[in-house]
Order: structure tokens, then C-alpha cells, then sequence
């Protein structure tokens, strides 16, 4: 008998199987595994921030946090740009909208259940290989709850690593490169016993997490928006919604049609943009040309990732074509002024990402993809830095290990394997 609330099945053989903190389906098939969930219908449950949505999040327990997505109509935006339906998913730190995702990111919708998933399903201890936003909303979590976590990010993202209450339970490894030198060391250190990959988008936890984005908006709008725009780097949060919102359909109370996914990516970087234009489920090395000249022209570069979710069944290209979605871009200078907008018409400052994202969303209402009585989810994945500069603490956590060539690997796996030992 198992009276789990929810099994993990593959989209591609259909198995249905127990958590055991798997990230792929037994029979490996190269498919992004889902959560079904026991509960068809959504019921918001009396739990803080976030858990509200328990029913439909991987996780029998919670934590105490205030920080989940906040929803609300506009009005200043809207009347900028001529739009009668656009509702604004909020994931930061807004105080006065309640708000208070105190790392700044809808990445903390990701780490919240995934450390209460690892701790319900697995011993051991959770690595992060991040560019910077994901790995400081799993050392925010760290931070509150006390519980391990490594992050290895870029050297040049070490200051993004920063905690409201200092953070005595990470271990942060910075690496001399970018970010997929980050995600290289990040496997390596995974081959050590009692470390577990957070897993990306293979990660139901954060795919469940980051889709409660389109959990508040369904409820705030009590129905299902017309379109979910997003900027991507790696898809997941495209993905996320695209999956949440097959559960509000069935659930029967939000309509029947999809979202239609307008997903944007920081041109010159756009990978994913090039592939679904030219209807390609697979990305060449054509859609990434001189990938570091592009990635040091963009304003996000948490949208840079180089290699996406997209091919992968149940990814983003079969996000896009179950949604009748779009894929389009922001330059820099259009997120730029994008974001001043933002901030002028609503009143908070925003992620470059979501500045992106804010971009794409005009982009699309000049070329009339979008029309202006359309019911619009706009994600707005991070915001109110300011704000929190201003009134909370800010502890940086220093890196422990600094790896560059000169570093002697064997001392650093040694070391690693000695600080989880403590925890494992
Ligand atoms: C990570 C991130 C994104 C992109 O998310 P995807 O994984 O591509 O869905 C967008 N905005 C912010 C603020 C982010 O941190
Ligand atoms: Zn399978």
C-alpha cells in the first residue's frame, strides 16, 4: 500500500513509478518525467507562502516561508500598451503587494520544494550548478532552514551569492570559466556518494515550483490566461506552465484551451528562437554562433543557457507545439527600456530577465500577435532588488573553494567529500 498524494510517470512508456528523488524514467528513456498528482482538483490548502499549493507540488511536508508568486490586473502597463486583460505574476520582493520572495527570483519557487523533496525522499545533500540566480535562492532556503547545500557557480557570480540571514550551511565553489565550466564541475563533484544534482528541468520539483506562477494567475484571473509570456534561457519555467496549466484543464474549473506559450529569449542569444522558427526540435551549432561574443552582449545572462531543455520529449519544442506557442526576442536595448517602463508604470525595479520578458511583451503587441482584449499572464520572474538592498540584510557568503587550473582536483574532491561526511 502507498499512500503517496502523488507517483512519477514517464510521458514516453508510461511508467508509473515511486519518488525516490529520480530525475529520469528507470527505463531511461530521454523524456522529462511528470508528477501525477491524486488530486484532479486544486484545493489551496492552509499552509505558508507557496505550500498553499501542495496539492500539486511533489512534497508531503512544507517549510516556513512567506515567499510565493503574487498576481494582480494592471493598470498602468496596460494602458501603455493598449491592453484591456494583462495580469502581472510577480515573483520578488514587493512588500506593499506582499511579496516576499526575499532572493529576488521565481527560482526560489524551485528550491523550497526541491530541499523538502530531497530531505523526504533521499539522504544526502543538494548541488547546485548555477549562473547565479538559482544558486542564491538555494542558499536563501539554506540559510533559513539550516540545511547543506552546494553551489558552484562562475567567478565572476560569486557576489550574486548573497543571503538575508548569513548562510552557515553551503558550500560555495566558484570556478574560473563560465557557467557550463560550472555545470562541468558540478557533475564531477555529483560523483561523490551522498550528493545529489538538483537536475534542471529534469527536476519535477522545480518544474512543479516555478508552475505555480500559472497556479496563482488561473486562480487570480479564475480562469485560464490566453497567453503565459516568459523570457527563457533554459525553458523550464515554459515547460512548468505548460504542465500546470494541463492540470487546470483538467481540474475543470479554469476552461478548456491551453495558454498559448510566448516564450522570449535576449537577442543576440537566442538558440531556442533560431530552432522553433525554422520548426526544428533539435538546436545545431548554427543557432549558437560565437556564443561568448553573444553572451557579453546580453542584459540577462541568466538567459544564456547553451543547452536547453528544448529537443528532450515533454520539453520545450513540445511545450511550444501542444500550446500553439510562439518563440520570439528582446534586444538589450529594448529590455533596457522595457524595464525603466516597468518600473514607471507599476513601481518596482526588475530582473534583467523580466525586464527581457516585459520587452518581448511589446515587441508582440507593435506586430499584433497579441491582441488587446486577450486575457495576458505576463511572468515577471524577479524583481524588487532595490527594495531589498534598502531594508534587508545582504550577507555575501565568501567562495570556500576557488577552482581554476592550478587547482589540484584530488584535494578538492577530498575536501568536498569530507564537509558532506558532516551532513550525510
Ligand atoms: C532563470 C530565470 C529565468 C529563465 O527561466 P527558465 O529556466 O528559462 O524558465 C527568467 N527570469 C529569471 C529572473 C530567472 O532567474
Ligand atoms: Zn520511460
Amino acid at each position: 500500500m502507498n499512500s503517496d498524494s502523488y507517483h512519477l510517470v514517464c510521458p514516453i512508456c508510461g511508467t508509473r513509478f515511486d519518488d525516490a528523488y529520480q530525475l529520469t524514467c528507470p527505463s531511461r528513456c530521454n523524456a522529462l518525467i511528470r508528477a501525477e498528482y491524486s488530486a484532479r482538483q486544486l484545493t489551496i490548502r492552509d499552509l505558508p507562502g507557496m505550500f498553499r499549493y501542495s496539492d500539486w507540488l511533489p512534497v508531503k511536508g512544507h517549510l516556513a516561508t512567506k515567499s510565493a508568486p503574487i498576481c494582480y490586473q494592471s493598470s498602468g502597463l496596460a494602458n501603455e500598451l493598449g491592453l484591456n486583460n494583462l495580469w502581472i505574476a510577480f515573483a520578488g520582493y514587493w512588500p506593499e503587494r506582499q511579496a516576499y520572495v526575499t532572493s529576488g527570483s521565481f527560482k526560489e519557487f524551485e528550491a523550497l520544494p526541491t530541499m523538502v523533496r530531497l530531505a523526504e525522499r533521499a539522504k544526502g545533500v543538494i548541488l547546485v550548478a548555477s549562473a547565479g540566480n538559482t544558486g542564491r535562492a538555494f542558499a536563501e532556503v539554506s540559510s533559513k532552514i539550516a540545511k547543506p547545500v552546494i553551489i558552484v557557480v562562475p567567478a565572476k557570480a560569486r557576489e550574486r551569492i548573497w543571503t538575508s540571514t548569513p548562510a552557515e550551511h553551503i558550500l560555495l565553489v566558484t570556478v574560473d570559466g563560465d557557467y557550463t565550466d560550472a555545470i562541468n564541475l558540478g557533475n564531477q563533484l555529483c560523483t561523490l556518494p551522498g550528493i545529489y544534482p538538483e537536475g534542471g528541468a529534469k527536476n519535477i520539483a522545480r518544474r512543479d515550483g516555478m508552475g505555480t506562477m500559472m497556479l496563482e494567475g488561473a486562480m487570480t484571473i479564475r480562469h485560464l490566461p490566453d497567453w503565459y509570456i516568459q523570457a527563457v534561457g533554459s525553458g523550464t519555467g515554459g515547460i512548468a506552465a505548460w504542465e500546470a496549466s494541463m492540470r487546470l484543464v483538467a481540474d475543470g474549473r479554469f476552461g478548456s484551451d491551453l495558454p498559448r506559450l510566448l516564450l522570449i529569449q535576449n537577442d543576440p542569444f537566442t538558440p531556442m528562437v533560431h530552432a522553433f522558427q525554422e520548426g526544428r526540435r533539435d538546436i545545431t551549432l548554427d543557432d549558437i554562433k560565437n556564443p561568448e561574443d553573444a553572451i557579453s552582449k546580453v542584459h540577462a545572462d541568466v538567459l544564456t543557457n547553451r543547452a536547453p531543455p528544448y529537443g528532450i520529449s515533454g520539453g520545450v519544442y513540445d511545450a511550444l507545439v501542444a500550446t500553439n506557442g510562439i518563440m520570439t526576442t528582446a534586444t538589450t536595448d529594448e529590455a533596457i527600456k522595457a524595464g525603466d517602463l516597468f518600473r514607471k508604470t507599476e513601481g518596482i525595479d526588475l530582473d534583467p530577465a523580466a525586464a527581457v520578458c516585459v520587452g518581448g511583451l511589446i515587441n508582440a503587441v507593435k506586430s499584433g500577435v497579441i491582441k488587446s482584449d486577450e486575457k495576458i499572464l505576463l511572468a515577471i520572474t524577479g524583481g524588487g532588488y532595490e527594495r531589498i538592498q534598502r531594508e534587508l540584510s545582504m550577507h555575501i557568503h565568501a567562495p570556500d573553494f576557488e577552482v581554476d587550473q592550478n587547482t589540484d582536483n584530488e584535494e578538492l574532491m577530498n575536501s568536498v567529500r569530507e564537509w558532506v561526511s558532516r551532513y550525510v
